[in-house]
């Protein structure tokens, strides 16, 4: 180890920088942040500068360094472009055995400052010792999207609990448990997020009265249509904090792949060949191991909202008494018009979107009059089986045989295809797609000729 890492109270300390530019500001706001008594020390200051020695947040004392600068302080960062400057602050910190930090150069330092993620009180700090600072910052960035904003706040709570939860539970392992429930509440996290106080405090009651085993729940996620790194911020929480995962044949495994390594996978979609878990057997399978006091995450393609037999599934557990919550996903309607260019809506083209199952029994037929109005985009799911009947429905209410159409299939994969023609082919494009795809039907769909961006790469 190179470097220790520590956490330093400054607060009402006195600090001394010295730079009066761009990136001594950097550093004077870190350490107005950390709450420091800060005088800076430059010939010339910035605006940003003048502005805090009015607000009185610091003293600036202008001139070049001298070493009597570092008489009472903690700590001192030499911020200046002047590498001799910089060096004379070193050494002279150095005799004084004051900490100094000397910006972009870690070898003249006696500390280092690392990237930060702050969800104060919860700081996470990041650094490579100086050997590659862009390395730390992206893995900063990856830090920075994993950790939800929520965090902060929900330390300061555990910090306001710590007493009452040790006279609760004697044991380590009874507290540690009570810990972990906590941090992965999402209702809590939710209320927390929204500064709803009422609805805080009696999830917090609730946490302390229930049995500790009891922690199962049930998160309905939407994994989106394809690609992964269209899955939400919050999609993506929640599935590092599952033990189980039950999946469908929609989700890529890409997706799965960001889930705990030791979380159980369940797939109960259709395979090729074999016939899907019926339904009820997933419902079931939900609310038993949510019962087990299991975090289930319940993965699905798109937004599990949208077609997605997602209501079904939480009416069942909302039956069962079984704690819920729902993460939405793109839906292949906004992923596929994305990734083809084709805008849903547009002012001269489209006031309108309707996204409409493709699995029509004729019987329960749709309002086809409706569907074939004009300016507007009907986007039919699970539409291939059906091409033939949609595109003569269409044309039998008047729509024009030359609306173009679009399917796109595997979108916003790598091996996305688009098949685009006028509403009168539709049924023959539909003979060379393959499952899943989607049909876009109306006039946006012609845009899709100057808008179209994505070029995969096998396609
Ligand atoms: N809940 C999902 C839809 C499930 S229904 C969502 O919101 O997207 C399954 C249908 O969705 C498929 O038959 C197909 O029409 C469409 N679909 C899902 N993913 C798709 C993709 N990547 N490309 C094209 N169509 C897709």
């Amino acid at each position: 180890m190179d470097y220790l890492p520590i956490f330093c109270q400054l607060r009402d300390k006195p600090c001394l920088l010295v730079g009066g530019g761009e990136i001594a500001e950097r550093k004077a706001r870190l350490l107005l942040d950390a709450g420091a008594s800060l005088t800076v020390n430059a010939p010339n200051f910035n605006a940003q500068f003048l502005a805090w020695e009015q607000a009185a947040q610091l003293t600036l004392i202008r001139g070049t360094f001298e070493p009597t600068l570092l008489d009472s302080v903690w700590l001192v960062i030499a911020a200046t472009d002047d590498s001799d400057v910089n060096n004379h602050i070193y050494a002279s910190a150095n005799e004084r055995r004051i900490f100094c930090n000397v910006v972009d150069s870690p070898e003249r330092a006696s500390f280092i400052m690392p990237s930060i993620i702050d969800r104060s009180p919860l700081m996470v700090a990041v650094s490579s010792g100086g050997s590659a600072p862009v390395l730390a910052r992206l893995l900063r960035e990856k830090l920075e999207s994993i950790l939800p904003q929520h965090l902060g706040k929900l330390a300061a709570l555990a910090g306001t609990l710590r007493g009452r939860v040790k006279k609760r539970f004697h044991s380590m392992s009874a507290r540690r448990r009570f810990w972990e429930k906590l941090f992965v509440h999402d209702r809590l996290a939710q209320a927390l997020a929204n500064e709803d106080s009422p609805r805080v405090q009696q999830l917090t009651e609730q946490l302390f009265s229930a049995p500790l085993e009891d922690r199962g729940e049930v998160t309905l996620v939407g994994a989106g249509p394809g690609d992964a790194a269209l899955l939400t911020l919050k999609g993506l929480q929640q599935l590092q904090q599952a033990d189980i995962v039950v999946y469908d044949r929609l989700v890529s495994e890409e997706i799965l792949n960001l889930s705990r390594r030791d979380a159980e996978r369940i797939f109960v979609g259709k395979a090729s060949g074999y016939h899907s878990v019926p339904q009820e057997q997933i419902n079931q399978l939900l609310a038993e191991k949510a019962r087990a006091g299991h975090r289930v995450v319940r993965l699905k393609g798109g937004d599990p909202f949208i077609f997605g037999r997602g209501a079904e599934e939480l009416e069942h557990l909302h039956q069962a008494g079984v704690p819920f919550s729902v993460v939405p996903g793109i839906t292949a309607a906004s992923g596929c018009a994305a990734y083809s260019g084709i805008p849903l809506t547009h002012r001269d083209h489209s006031q309108g979107v309707r996204l409409i199952t493709g699995h029509v029994k004729h019987d329960t037929d749709l309002d086809w009059s409706s569907l074939a109005a004009e300016k507007q985009t009907l986007v039919f799911y699970m539409g291939l089986q059906q091409a033939e009947y949609i595109q003569s429905k269409l044309i039998e209410q008047r729509l024009p045989e030359t609306v173009p159409v679009a399917i796109i299939e595997n979108g916003t994969s790598t091996s996305q295809r688009v098949l685009s023609g006028q509403l009168s082919q539709l049924s023959e494009l539909a003979q060379q797609a393959s499952s899943p795809s989607l049909i876009i039907i109306g006039n946006v769909v012609g845009l899709r000729e100057k808008l179209n961006w994505f070029a995969p790469s096998s396609g």
